[in-house]
């Protein structure tokens, strides 16, 4: 059950089949750590990259990017190859800004060569000390003629060093919180940008980025100065919910092997999914799975519609990544020592769920900005 229309639910099952025949294999043949191009090359020429962006600008989708699409697709994607999925959602998160908030000129130069997978994008916030506190991020921008200086360093940031184009989140205004930063689009061989791979348990492309003095000019400012902070925010709602969508894909996959396996595996007389403590912690791991796969598509609804959805999406993005966690975790359970063999899927999964909880904000982080809702509703 998909618990989604039936043209949604047409577009899961056609995705889910063409990562796991068509990506996937490119998937496999990535070098780990390490952007691959020829996902994202083949991620535009199956048409999944275009429905992230309007006509006008390159891509397949009639208006602005819809937020039950973004979720139907990394739940496919996610489903199949955790790697495409994130090489998807990364270009997108990279690339949101530039369409939300750039001018016509960086548009045109940088969004249709996202679409049609020739350019790499990167979305750069995070830093050393500024993760969850993000409106503490000290990368300078420093005025210098009619442009700024960018000097200092971020870090976790998919992508790196490999993108071609980065969105970077710098401080144009000492001491002033989230109102004194700006958004800026930076190329990747930008001078005196440099940057290092970090190996994660779970393959991801994901690096450090240094900047020393780097040079940007007023068009490649994204927004007004020192509203920056906004556009960083604005997409990280509008991505909020797809990561629930992503949790939910690995879930269905670790339920779909955990019922494989009980049906499979026989032990006391029968297979195990005639003990009554398998079937009741498979009836908990799917009711969960439906509870996590409603949220997130609530959630998706409402900001298709032009709502606030930041309680929604928070909620979504907290109860489907936590029940994911728990759902592979019982998977691997009941799949006893065979769960624990590297490469294995429910092993794998074990490694793959494991960031989805920390990044985009972390639980606590939902639950404070839940529990903000509340107050302000109530
Ligand atoms: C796979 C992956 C991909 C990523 N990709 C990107 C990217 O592309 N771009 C980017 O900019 N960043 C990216 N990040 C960084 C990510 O957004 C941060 O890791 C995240 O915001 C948490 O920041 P932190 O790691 O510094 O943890 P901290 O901020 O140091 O928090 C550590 C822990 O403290 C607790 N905590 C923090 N704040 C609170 C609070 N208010 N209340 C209660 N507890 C709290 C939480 O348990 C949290 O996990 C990525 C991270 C991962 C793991």
């Amino acid at each position: 059950m998909t618990l989604l229309p039936s043209a949604r639910s047409e577009l899961l099952d056609e995705v889910r089949a063409l990562t796991r025949d068509q990506l996937t294999p490119l998937a496999d043949r990535a070098p780990d750590g390490r952007v691959s191009p020829e996902v994202v090359a083949a991620l535009a020429e199956h048409g999944i990259l275009p429905r992230l962006f309007p006509t006008e600008h390159g891509g397949s989708a009639d208006g602005p990017p819809s937020a039950t699409e973004l979720c139907v697709l990394r739940e496919a994607m996610a489903a199949e190859s955790p790697l495409v999925e994130t090489t998807f959602a990364v270009q997108g998160l990279g690339s949101f800004p530039i369409l939300q908030a750039g001018q016509p000129d960086q548009i045109a130069r940088w969004i249709p060569a996202v679409a049609r997978g020739e350019v790499v994008a990167g979305f750069a916030l995070s830093e050393p000390d500024a993760g969850s506190d993000a409106a503490a991020l000290t990368l300078a921008a420093e005025s210098d003629g009619d442009g700024w200086r960018l000097t200092g360093t971020k870090t976790w940031i998919s992508h790196a060093p490999d993108a071609d184009v980065y969105t970077v989140f710098a401080r144009t205004t000492p001491d002033a919180g989230a109102r004194g930063v700006s958004a800026f689009v930076v190329p990747g061989d930008s001078d005196g940008l440099t940057g290092e791979p970090i190996d994660l348990i779970a393959p991801h492309a994901l690096g450090m980025l240094t900047f020393d003095g780097v040079r940007v000019d007023p068009d490649q400012l994204l927004g007004e100065r020192d509203a920056g902070f906004r556009v960083a925010m604005g997409t990280l709602d509008r991505f909020r919910p797809s990561v629930g969508a992503a949790a939910v894909g690995l879930a269905q996959r670790a339920l779909d092997a955990a019922l494989a396996h009980a049906d499979e595996r026989r032990a006391f007389g029968g297979p195990l999914r005639e003990l009554q403590a398998v079937a009741h912690r498979l009836a908990d791991a799917a009711t969960q799975l439906d509870a996590a796969r409603l949220l997130v598509y609530e959630a998706a609804a409402t900001l298709d519609a032009g709502g606030r959805a930041t309680r929604q999406a928070a909620m979504a993005k907290l109860f489907a990544t936590e029940a994911a966690q728990r759902i592979v975790d019982d998977a691997v359970q009941l799949h006893g020592a065979a769960g624990l063999v590297a490469g294995g899927v429910v092993a794998e999964l074990y490694r793959e769920v494991r960031s989805l909880r920390i990044y985009e904000g972390a639980s606590e982080v939902q639950r404070t900005i839940i529990a903000r809702e509340l107050y302000r509703d109530g």
